[in-house]
């Protein structure tokens, strides 16, 4: 693949991130309570509940940079879905299992407001109706089936505009006649921002957009400040290994120091070149590595004028591109938008991904923009954003990897043969909210709650 088009990776959320914190790296073995590995979201969030809701000493390590990974590389819109429907999760797990799982991550929502508001956050997050299009009846018969489990788990519900146009609208199974209303065709495309008149039908949910990495920085400085007794953020200090003892675990840091702790939550998006020895009993590497498989994701963005709506749009149905996937739900085009700077909003466009074969290595500051995801992209945008000039100048374009586990659930608390190493890890694609909602749950466990069985268990993560 070629790449003329993008020599480098250029995020517009480190952009925007202004960090002002010296770096400090391991220098020296120490010690403390609990350490988390990896200084992403779901690394920044764990550090806080662990902080809050305990009385021990954490320390955190990052290889990078804090935010520096997919939390400087998404679309930093939150949902608070999976990556899968909900009806395969009923069919997989049963109906309880399923709306537990749900109620979880709709919970993450109150956690972040309630952490924004004891950190005195500033990081702008707006919330909004989020909409999803659709083009096909199937597409569409797969959503209302979703929506129909969901109420089935007394599960709120939003609402789903079908066009009065639409020429399948009989053919609708009269289980889900009382989850959708008809709407004037135009209506369906106004709310889509669309001007392709294939799309008859959306569907509308809770959705916000952030700066997750300009969150998860924030977030650091303010612990730091908060807790400098109890606190450390150790930068460009790599874990290259776990020795995982029974009550304790040695982590090493690529410059030969080490960090004693009596817990380890890895928080690395999963992978990682890291070897974990279990002194206690069975090998629990193999397990790991193959625990999770990387997906890269291409994004472009592009200035729009200061004072347009924040939004989210999902396109399903539209074409994406020929970029192998994995994932249950075939790859789809999503728009977001938010103000930007002080005098714009920016348009962000994603959808085309890449599997990464296993064994190899993505490096995100090599790793080339391939062209064919920039063609889709553009194409797409030309066809269906309804404000579409017909030429756009992308001023940013960028690509992260999102980790999925073989349930493509994430991937939280104990792991089973040796509980001091704890996970908050995988299933990136909705990463956001699930990371906040899976550090609290460590908290809970290290603070011996008891929890209901999860399907973010680490046991499950591991089936299909
Ligand atoms: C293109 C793209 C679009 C996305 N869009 C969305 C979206 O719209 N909404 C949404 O909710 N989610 C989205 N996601 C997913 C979301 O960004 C992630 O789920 C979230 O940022 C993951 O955070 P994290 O902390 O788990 O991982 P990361 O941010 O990747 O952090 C993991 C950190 O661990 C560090 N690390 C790894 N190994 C080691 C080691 N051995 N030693 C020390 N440190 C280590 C890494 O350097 C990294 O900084 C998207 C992801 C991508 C790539």
């Amino acid at each position: 693949m070629r790449n003329k088009l993008h020599p480098k990776n250029k995020s517009p959320w480190l952009a925007e991130l202004h960090r002002k914190r010296d770096l400090l790296s391991l220098h020296e073995s120490v010690s403390c309570d609990l350490l988390v590995v990896g200084g992403g979201i779901a690394g920044l969030m764990t550090a806080y509940f662990l902080l809050t809701e305990t009385s021990q000493k954490v320390s955190l390590l990052e290889a990078d940079k804090v935010a520096h990974g997919a939390t400087g590389h998404n679309a930093g819109q939150m949902v608070s879905g999976f990556e899968k429907g909900f009806k395969s999760l009923v069919e997989r797990y049963g109906l309880p299992l399923a709306t537990r799982a749900q109620q979880d991550i709709l919970q993450a929502w109150d956690l972040l407001e309630e952490i924004k508001k004891e950190m005195d956050l500033e990081t702008p997050m707006h919330i909004f109706t989020g909409y999803s299009g659709f083009t096909k009846l199937e597409d569409l018969l797969e959503h209302l089936e979703n929506r129909y489990w969901l109420k089935e788990g007394g599960l709120p519900v939003e609402s789903i505009l079908i066009a009065s146009n639409f020429q399948y609208l009989k053919t609708i199974p009269e289980k889900f006649q009382n989850l959708f209303a008809i709407a004037p065709h135009g209506r369906i495309l106004e709310l889509l921002q669309t001007k392709n008149e294939d799309y008859m039908a959306v569907s509308m949910s809770k959705a916000g957009v952030t700066n997750s990495a300009k969150l998860t920085e924030e977030l650091a400085t303010k612990l730091l400040a908060l807790y400098p007794s109890r606190f450390k953020i150790f930068e460009k200090s790599k874990v290259d290994k776990i020795s995982l003892h029974k009550e304790s675990a040695k982590v090493y840091s690529s410059e030969g120091h080490q960090i004693q702790a009596s817990r380890v939550v890895l928080c690395t998006n999963g992978f990682e070149k890291l070897t974990i020895e279990n002194g206690t009993g069975p090998n629990i590497d193999d397990s790991f590595h193959t625990l999770v498989k990387g997906l890269v994701g291409y994004m472009l963005g592009f200035y729009e004028p200061a004072g347009k709506n924040p939004m989210s749009v999902n396109y399903h149905g539209s074409e994406t591109s020929t970029l192998k996937t994995e994932t249950e739900i075939p790859p789809y085009f999503y728009l977001t938008r938010r103000p930007y700077q002080e005098d714009r909003s920016l348009l962000c466009l994603g959808g085309p991904e890449y599997l990464i074969p296993d064994r190899h290595h993505y490096d995100r500051d090599t790793h080339i923009f391939p062209e064919e995801a920039h063609t889709a992209m553009d194409s797409f945008l030309k066809k269906n954003y309804a404000e579409a000039e017909r030429r756009i100048s992308y001023t940013y374009f960028w690509h992260g990897v999102m980790g999925y586990t073989p349930s493509g659930l994430r991937c939280v608390g104990p792991d089973s043969l040796n509980p001091v190493l704890m996970y908050n890890l995988g299933c990136n694609g909705t990463g956001i909210l699930s990371s906040i909602m899976g550090a609290k749950r460590i908290a809970d466990h290290i603070n011996h709650k008891k929890l209901e069985p999860s399907i973010f268990d680490p046991i499950y993560s591991e089936k299909k």
